[in-house]
């Protein structure tokens, strides 16, 4: 896990998945939640992520375009 993504950079607020966690890698176009996957019943795959003070979805091209 790369702690220092160059999309999000410095100052920005790492986005959680949509259970929250930070521990998320992205592959492939989307993402993958190390949190979620040692959690029965939750799918650690999915295609967006949230942002930590709003739990609003985060598209994928709105956080390449910052
Ligand atoms: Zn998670």
């Amino acid at each position: 896990m790369s702690r220092n993504d160059p999309v999000f950079g410095d100052g920005f607020d790492r986005p959680v998945c949509p259970n929250g966690h930070t521990a998320w890698t992205r592959s492939n176009g989307h993402y993958w939640c190390h949190d979620c996957s040692r959690l029965h019943g939750a799918n650690p795959e999915f295609d967006s992520l949230r942002d930590p003070e709003t739990g609003d979805r985060i598209d994928p091209i709105e956080v390449n375009a910052s």
